[in-house]
Order: structure tokens, then sequence, then C-alpha cells
């Protein structure tokens, strides 16, 4: 099959680990026979560089006629003047915007191989395999009215949560459809003890439910669920949830591996248009341009984009396992290594998760 893939590498270590992901694509389609013809362009500082632009209109176009985007990370201390009148996070928070992507996925699997990295016990988070969805383009961040006002002569502020009914229903009916291919099980989250928000929410996710009488719903107040995702986080399949409380609960949830190196998300938008892959952390300039940074977590968003925006499952599974072998062989980037782990560079890694899908069945 043909497909045309849009990889943005953007700055620090984007450019490392996304090369690592490129060659890990040229294996796939040599070994399923595929044509992957991939468009590189600037995004975040590098944009900013080349054309004063974080977001340049030909990266925009070239993102909405692919059939999926793969991002390194963007930002720098270089760009990080807060008087600047561009900042490079505003390429990625424009690209989200204008590809439409309303549900952002993070996948949160605890690895055998790497449950000592994990600051909480092993009995605690051994077997978590949960997955997190929140809605990305709604609620609180977007609302309005929202600034600064006076009342009574006093400084004040506002933000507004509102959510219309359809902006509800696309993503949980998402959430449902993702557990249906796993453990069939949707925790929805809300606070609807309090918030008028929360209780359309609850309401709408009832109705979606009813078309899915084979997974099983759980509804959880927020507070609740921060503290469950530490008491018993293998408890827990798809977790659906408006914007802001999926961001707490996702930076939260990331925590249960202990490795930012390790962990991929996608965001997806509307059926047959392109999804957008990126590894959840940033670029990392303390170790940029050493050749050390862990690319898993872009190679494991790869396997991401080949399932979600390609439909191509035995192909993101072969690149799923690569990396559990490898990770089971006890190759460890410096990131995830133990002290007296001899460490593997970003270059290597890459090859080793080739070589293991290239060996594998
Ligand atoms: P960061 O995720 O870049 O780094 C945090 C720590 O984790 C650093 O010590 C870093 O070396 C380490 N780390 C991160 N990814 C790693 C990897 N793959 N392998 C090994 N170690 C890794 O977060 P930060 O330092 O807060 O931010 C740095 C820059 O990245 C800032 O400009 C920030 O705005 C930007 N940022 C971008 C994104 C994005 O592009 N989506 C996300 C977060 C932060």
């Amino acid at each position: 099959m043909n497909f045309t893939i849009t990889l943005l590498p953007g700055d620090g270590i984007g450019p490392e680990v996304v090369a690592e992901s490129r060659r890990v694509l040229e294996a796939i389609a040599r070994r399923f026979n595929h044509s992957f013809h991939f468009r590189e362009s600037l995004i975040g500082g590098c944009a900013i560089d080349a054309t004063g632009n974080p977001l340049p209109q030909e990266t925009l176009d070239s993102c909405l006629t692919s059939d999926a985007v793969l991002l390194g990370a963007v930002g720098g201390p270089k760009w990080s003047d807060p008087k600047a009148g561009v900042r490079p996070e505003q390429g990625l928070l424009g690209l989200r915007q204008a590809m439409g992507v309303y549900a952002n996925l993070r996948p949160v699997t605890v690895m055998d191989a790497l449950i000592d990295a994990s600051p909480l016990r092993p009995e605690k988070v051994r077997g978590v395999d949960l997955i997190i969805v929140r809605e990305l383009t709604g609620g609180l961040y977007f609302g309005r009215p929202q600034g600064p006002e006076v009342i009574d002569g006093e400084r004040a502020a506002v933000d507004t949560m509102r959510y219309r009914e359809s902006e509800i229903r696309r993503v949980v009916k998402l959430a449902f459809e993702l557990a249906r291919g796993r453990r069939k099980k949707v925790t929805s989250v809300d606070k609807a003890n309090v918030l008028a928000s929360s209780r359309l929410w609850r309401e709408i996710t009832h109705e979606v439910a009813a078309d899915y009488p084979d997974v099983e719903l759980e509804d959880i107040l927020v507070d609740a669920c921060a503290m469950y995702l530490i008491s018993r986080p293998a408890d827990f399949d798809v977790i659906v949830t408006e914007n802001m409380f999926g961001d707490i609960l996702s930076d939260e949830a990331s925590m249960l591996t202990g490795s930012l190196g390790m962990l991929p998300s996608a965001s997806l938008g509307v059926a047959g248009k392109p999804g957008l892959y990126e590894p959840i952390h940033g670029s990392a300039p303390d170790i940029a341009g050493r050749g050390i940074a862990n690319p898993l977590a872009t190679i494991l968003s790869t396997a991401m984009l080949l399932r979600s925006s390609l439909r191509l499952d035995m192909e993101a599974k072969v690149v799923e396992n690569a990396v559990a072998r490898v990770l089971a062989n006890g190759a460890r980037t410096a990131d995830i290594a133990a002290p007296d782990q001899p460490r593997t560079g970003t270059a290597e890694m890459g090859t080793m998760v080739i070589e293991a899908m290239e060996n594998s069945d």
C-alpha cells in the first residue's frame, strides 16, 4: 500500500528520535511491501529561525494532505524569551487546532522489563496497561469569556468550562470503540457532584454506553481518580475525560512508568483525516546532539500511527513486540538504565529494534 507521512523533527532531540522512527518505518515498508513517501517539514524553533513563523503554511499544507504526521518535539532555551513575539509552542497548538485533532490518546504500559524504573512498588504497577483519552479541543482551555476583569474595583479573572453535546459524544464514542479492542472497560472521569458541564458529560456518556452493551462503564469523580491511579492503577483499561482533567491525570499516569522517554501519544480527529503522533516528552535540550536520547517513545508513537491512521495493525504489533524484546534482552538508554547497566545510544537502540523486527516471525 502507498502512504504519505509528514515528519516534523522539530527542535532539540526531536531530529534524533524522529530519524530512528523513519528507519523503523522504512524497515516495515521493506518487510511488508508498502511504499511510504516521507515529507519533512519545519515546525517550532527551527521554523522560527528559517521563516519567522513557528508553523509555516508549507508545513501545514503538507500535514493536512498526508495520511499521518509524526512529530519529534519543539522548543528550547534559544526561543524561550518571554518577551519574544513568536514562540515554538504556538506552532504545535496551531497544528493541533488546524488538524482538528479532538482526542489525545496516551497509553501507559508498564513493561515487566522496566518495572523497577517506576517510583511505585512493583506489586502496585505490575500489569498496568491503560489508555487515557483526553478531550483536546474544548472545555476550560478554549471556553469564552476568558481573561482578566475588574469587579467592584478589584482585579478578577474568568475562565469558562463549556461543552457541547457533540464534543462529548465524539470523544466518548472513540473511547468505547477503543475499549472494544481491549479489555472492554471504560472509566469516565468527571466532577458531576459540582459542575454542570460534568453532569452533561455523564448524561451523554451513558447515552453512548447504551450502544456498547458489551463494554462496562464506570463513572469516577476526578479527585477519586487521581487517588486510584496510584492505589490501583492496574484496574483501569480506557479512561475518558475532558480537557483539563485529562491534562492533569495523564501526566500523573505517565509517572507510573517512571520514564518520559518511553511514552507515546496519538491525537486523532475526524475519521479519514490525518492523525498527529508524538512522544510525550519535550525537546530535552540538556541532552540534545549527544546521541543518547531514548527513541522508544517516538518509535512507539510510530506503532500507533501504523495502527490508527494507516490501519496496519500487524505492522504496529511487530514494532511493539520488537521494542518489548529489545528491552527484555537488557538494552537500556541512559534514562532507563540502572547505575550498573551499560548504556545504549539513540541510533544503536533504533538498530536493535529494527533487527528485532527483522528476526521476528
Ligand atoms: P523535556 O521532556 O524536554 O525533558 C525533561 C527531562 O527528561 C530532561 O532531563 C530530559 O533530558 C529528559 N528526557 C526527555 N525526553 C527524553 C528522552 N527521549 N530520552 C532521554 N531523556 C529524556 O521537558 P523540559 O525540559 O521541561 O522542556 C524542554 C523543552 O521542551 C522546553 O522548551 C519545553 O517547552 C519543550 N516541550 C515541548 C513539548 C512538545 O514538543 N510536545 C512537550 C514538553 C516540553
